[in-house]
C-alpha cells in the first residue's frame, strides 16, 4: 500500500467523513448524508448557455432571456447547484475562510451532476 494511501485509511479510521452540512458522520465513501443530498439544491433545470437556473416547466435546453437577447461569447456553461441558502454557507465557506475541506465534497458534486449530463 503506498504510503498516500496508507496515511488516508489511518485517518479515515480516526477521523470519520463527516457530512459538511449537518456534520453527522458518513463513512468513508460518501460525503454529504443521505438527507442532506436529498435536499441540496440541483440546478437540474437551467438555461443550458449560461446554467441561470430555469422555471422547472422550461422545455429542455430553453435559453434564457439574457441569452437570446445578447448571447455570451461562450458556447455552455454548468453549475451543479443553484446558489441557496441551504448550500451557500459551504461556498462561503471555502472561497472566504479557507476551509479546503470543501473542495473534495463540492467537486465530486459537479464530477457526479456532469457524469449525468
Ligand atoms: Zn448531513
Ligand atoms: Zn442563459
Amino acid at each position: 500500500m503506498p504510503v498516500y494511501n496508507c496515511l488516508n485509511f489511518i485517518q479515515s479510521l480516526m477521523l470519520p467523513e463527516r457530512c459538511p452540512c449537518c456534520g453527522i458522520a458518513t463513512g468513508s465513501q460518501q460525503f454529504f448524508c443521505n438527507g442532506c443530498y436529498s435536499t441540496l439544491p440541483f440546478n437540474t433545470h437551467a438555461c443550458p448557455q449560461c446554467a441561470l437556473p430555469l422555471p422547472p416547466q422550461a422545455p429542455p435546453q430553453t435559453l434564457c432571456g439574457r441569452c437570446i437577447q445578447h448571447p455570451p461569447v461562450f458556447h455552455g456553461g454548468f453549475t451543479a447547484l443553484r446558489y441557496e441558502a441551504s448550500i451557500n454557507h459551504l461556498i462561503s465557506s471555502l472561497k472566504f475562510n479557507k476551509q479546503l475541506h470543501l473542495v473534495e465534497p463540492l467537486a465530486n458534486l459537479m464530477i457526479d451532476r456532469l457524469g449525468k449530463l
